[in-house]
């Protein structure tokens, strides 16, 4: 088992719920740590450097940011939205027109989650690997500039897109099942 730095919640989120997005950030450090996205760092390694915050608060954002007095990488995931039951996940304007990395107009509630996540670990690889990445160092820096959208297209073709793809050619019961018995996390 790959340890995370920390992994800690709000006393209103559901264990369940905060076990999902542990769950949904392994899956996505595991896929970017693949040897053919080059970053040259290991799973162990990705999952030892970040710590994950789950809250739920209506109308906050998810964010990545690092610990003032530890400089510690930290994804802070909002469950609000998921809990609610929404059903797409809106993306930057500078891309959200884009097929691959832009705005989900329908999908579960679950993938809309796992979408908020690989958002929040993209921007922890572009910083956290960014500068000694060959093709990341030079473009890294801004928020959402190239280096961002670079590591963010890697997880949702891989990652996230599959299962909006699922979501919109299931039947309503299959989809059901789907979302019940969280076949997309199977392998962790
Ligand atoms: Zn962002």
């Amino acid at each position: 088992m790959n340890m995370l730095a920390s992994a800690t919640k709000s006393p209103n989120v559901a264990p369940q719920d905060f076990d999902t997005v542990i769950k949904m950030t392994k899956l996505c450090l595991k896929e970017i740590a693949k040897v053919k996205y080059e970053l040259n760092f290991t799973y162990p390694q990705l999952c030892a450097n970040l710590s994950v915050h789950v809250k739920k608060i209506r109308g906050q954002r998810s964010l990545y940011f690092e610990e003032t007095w530890s400089s510690l990488p930290t994804i802070s995931i909002n469950v609000a939205d998921y809990c609610a039951g929404f059903t797409y996940l809106n993306e930057y304007a500078s891309y959200q027109s884009s097929p691959v990395i832009g705005t989900i107009t329908s999908c579960s509630p679950r993938t809309a989650l796992l979408a908020t996540v690989a958002h929040e670990v993209a921007h922890y690889i572009q910083y956290h690997c960014g500068p000694s990445v060959y093709y990341l160092h030079w473009c890294y820096k801004k928020p959402h500039g190239k280096g961002f959208k670079t590591i963010y297209r890697y997880l949702r073709e891989a990652v996230v897109n599959p299962q909006v793809r699922a979501d919109a050619g299931v039947t309503p019961q299959l989809q059901h099942n789907l979302s019940k018995n969280q076949v997309v996390f199977d392998e962790i």
